[in-house]
């Protein structure tokens, strides 16, 4: 496709839609309290997944045909899918047409099989990195992922610091009474260590329903724990949903995501695939469309692009959590990818 032939995508708010996260797994080798189930999950078949040829004929008409300039691999846990380097080799290579640079190719992990492929997945041409890490004590890391993992997880954030990614950011779920005390040790590991901790409200996506409006902890509080000791000012930023503050003393920087108290709807630019190739454009969006049915069934590039248009016709101004008209997901975060 030539540069001057990329369409923006513009949904019927007005927003442009830029940024792809891709699930390329419903797999975990954690169980994360928030996330999954301790047991009982079902998996997708192998086949029912798809292929990394698949998933790069989709990013390519996402990033060459509507000028998509981000793109996020996650899932499940994106590391316990074979050779993932060869597929990040495959999306790294895409280029941006109105800008003519690489698209900035990121994913989320766990961190526990970073030691294994962190060097790998930078050779291969990944760009940034997110670590999830709810706790720095081994029993509460225990609790809230189900696994005892904090070592291995420590492991893969240097093993991801020896390879050259930076920034690291740091996803952190604070949930009320669990993991809140630990807010103010984060700042001081990230500032230690150069990590930039971003802190995660609790959302209802948790495959246990256990959520409640009194486990969030409103990114205000959080913000307001660290000022008293670490002195921050808001540094601007574009439509990420991060509100980023940098340390007074230059030491780093921090991120909130109120997801739940202050929802970021209004300038959402993001749409997201599951591992099965459902495409959805909002976390909680209760439909979504099939495009692995297109690119099975021989499907061409304009039936998908024709697609992908009318599903973000669909695009709504933004959820409703906390409020009477919420619809809970049926989909955990996992199946659908954070
Ligand atoms: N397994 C990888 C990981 O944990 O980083 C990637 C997938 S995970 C679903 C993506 C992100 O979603 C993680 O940072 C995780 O902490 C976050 N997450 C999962 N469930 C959540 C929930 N109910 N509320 C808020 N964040 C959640
Ligand atoms: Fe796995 Fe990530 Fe969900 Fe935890 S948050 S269970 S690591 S997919």
């Amino acid at each position: 496709m030539s540069s001057q032939r990329f369409t923006p995508l513009i949904d019927p708010f007005d927003r442009r839609v830029r940024d792809l996260r891709i699930s390329i797994t419903d797999r975990c080798n954690f169980r994360c309290t928030y996330c999954m189930p301790e047991e009982g999950m079902k998996w997708l078949d192998r086949a029912e997944l798809l292929s990394f040829e698949e998933i790069a004929r989709l990013a390519r008409i996402f990033v060459e045909y509507f000028d998509f300039d981000g793109i996020r691999l996650t899932g499940g846990e994106p590391t316990v899918r074979a050779d993932l380097p060869v597929l990040v080799e495959k999306l790294s290579g895409l280029i941006i047409p109105s800008t003519n640079k690489p698209v900035d190719l990121a994913m989320t992990t766990n961190g526990s099989s970073l030691r294994l492929i962190a060097e790998d997945l930078k050779a291969a041409g990944l760009s940034r990195l997110n670590i999830s890490l709810d706790s720095l004590d081994p029993q509460i890391f225990n609790l809230m992922a189900r696994r005892n993992h904090l070592d291995k997880v420590l492991d893969g954030i240097e093993a991801a610091i020896e390879a050259g990614f930076a920034p690291i950011k740091i996803n952190i779920v604070m949930i009320r009474g669990t993991n809140d005390h630990e807010i103010v040790d984060f700042a001081t590991f990230g500032r230690d260590k150069g990590l930039q901790p971003r802190f995660i409200e609790f959302m209802p996506l948790d495959a246990d329903g256990a959520w409640t409006m009194d486990k969030v902890v409103p990114a205000d509080e959080i913000i307001q724990k660290i000022n008293d000791v670490y002195p921050i000012e808001p540094v601007s930023h574009g439509p990420e949903p991060a509100q980023r503050f940098r340390y007074k003393d230059g030491m780093g920087e921090i991120g909130v995501i109120p997801s739940v108290t202050k929802p970021f709807c209004g300038d959402c630019d993001r749409v997201r695939l599951t591992a099965e190739g459902k495409f959805m454009t909002c976390l909680f969006a209760v439909n979504d469309f099939d495009l692995r049915a297109i690119l099975r069934s021989g499907g061409t590039d304009k039936e998908l692009i024709e697609q992908i248009k009318a599903a973000v016709g669909t695009k709504w101004a933004g959820h409703n959590i906390g409020k009477v008209n919420f619809i809970r997901p049926s989909r955990s975060m996992s199946q659908i990818g954070g």
